[in-house]
């Protein structure tokens, strides 16, 4: 195992079948030696500081119906909110008074949500904050559609492949979603010009192995700026309720080897980290990851945007969330850093 990690070390590079041995030798001495090098990368470009990017939620409507996700189409049970422009805006201006320098517009697929009004939003934003980074996480659009955000001012877009094998897309996905026009997507963002995250949930059902490999070898040739991942976590009203949630080991492991691929890519420690253990965001931060993304959402909404159970945080204010971040940080020696923190590749 040593070798290769010491090879990955070197090269940044693995073959298939190496990424596969050391996916399947996840053993705590292997994890422990490939955060050691994960974090050692990460300090080189960015110190203790941690990246913090605001999260909007700004609409839990969504006409998809993806099988592991909370506010799923078909989930009648969910209460479904949209927030106004203003909100929006007003959720950004708290934020920036935090030290918030990048702001993450995040929704469902919401038919009520036009191009034309995210281009409004988007716009607005970036007058009032002209030195702030804009990120969307908005889904699946046509390829002017992005182009229109992009030229409204918008800098970045999350939009994670899920799972590239396109049989086990089909696992986790609806006919009428494909692998195909994911990744249509993805490379459309990327020749916009965005800052494009792309990423997938740890352990989400019928994940295998190969298909982790798949997923690695994708993400290593199409080299995003932002990389996405985290356990899965079911949701008690999708048909994915019973099934096993994920690794936290396995996820932190591909923090470490994404971070030893990818130096200067701006990976999050997410919320479904600190979800699937108290400690979980903090281990993804010593296993290489540089960014965390406190809940800049209202509220009294934020239950509602469930994408699965138990999720923390989702009962404090913008300001609480930040400051308890801060000192959980410093804890394990690093700082909340108040820069934008653009993604240089
Ligand atoms: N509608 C947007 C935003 C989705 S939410 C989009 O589809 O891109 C952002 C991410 O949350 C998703 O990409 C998915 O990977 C993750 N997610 C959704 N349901 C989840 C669950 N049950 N467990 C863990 N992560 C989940």
């Amino acid at each position: 195992m040593c070798n290769l990690v010491n090879k990955l070390i070197q090269n940044g590079r693995l073959s298939a079948q190496e990424y596969g041995e050391l996916l399947a030798n996840n053993s705590e001495e292997l994890r422990r030696e490939m955060a050691q090098a994960a974090r050692a990368v990460a300090e080189e470009h960015f110190g203790n500081k941690i990246y913090t990017r605001g999260l909007i939620e700004v609409t839990n409507v969504c006409r998809n119906n993806c099988y592991y996700c909370g506010i799923r189409a078909g989930n009648s049970k969910v209460e479904r909110f949209r927030l106004t422009k203003d909100q929006i805006l007003a959720c950004c201006r708290r934020g920036y008074d935090l030290d918030f320098r990048t702001f993450v517009l995040q929704g469902g697929e919401d038919p009520s949500y036009s191009a034309d009004f995210i281009v409004d939003v988007v716009q607005d934003i970036r007058r009032e904050f002209p030195d702030c980074a804009i990120t969307l996480s908005m889904g699946e659009w046509g390829r002017e559609d992005y182009e229109r955000f992009y030229n409204a001012g918008a800098n970045r877009y999350l939009l994670r492949h899920e799972t590239h094998n396109a049989a086990h897309y089909g696992v986790l996905h609806p006919k009428k979603m494909t692998i195909e026009n994911r990744l249509r997507c993805l490379n459309d963002l990327k020749e916009i010009g965005f800052q494009t995250g792309t990423g997938i949930m740890v352990g989400s059902p019928g994940q295998t192995i190969d298909h982790l490999v798949e997923d690695i070898l994708y993400i290593e040739q199409f080299e995003p700026e932002m990389i996405g991942i985290g356990p899965f976590l079911p949701h008690h009203d999708t048909p994915f309720a019973n099934e096993a949630k994920g690794s936290l080991e396995m996820t932190l492991l591909l923090i470490s080897l994404f971070r030893l691929m990818f130096p200067k890519a701006n990976i999050p420690s997410t919320t479904s980290m600190a979800t699937i253990e108290p400690t979980g965001r903090e281990q993804g931060i010593l296993a290489g990851a540089n960014v965390v993304m406190p809940n800049l959402s209202p509220k009294d909404l934020r239950a509602h945007y469930a994408l699965y159970d138990n999720k923390v945080a989702t009962n404090e204010e913008a300001a609480e969330s930040r400051a308890k971040l801060q000192a959980r940080m410093e804890q394990i020696g690093y700082e909340l850093s108040a820069e934008r923190g653009d993604a240089k590749r």
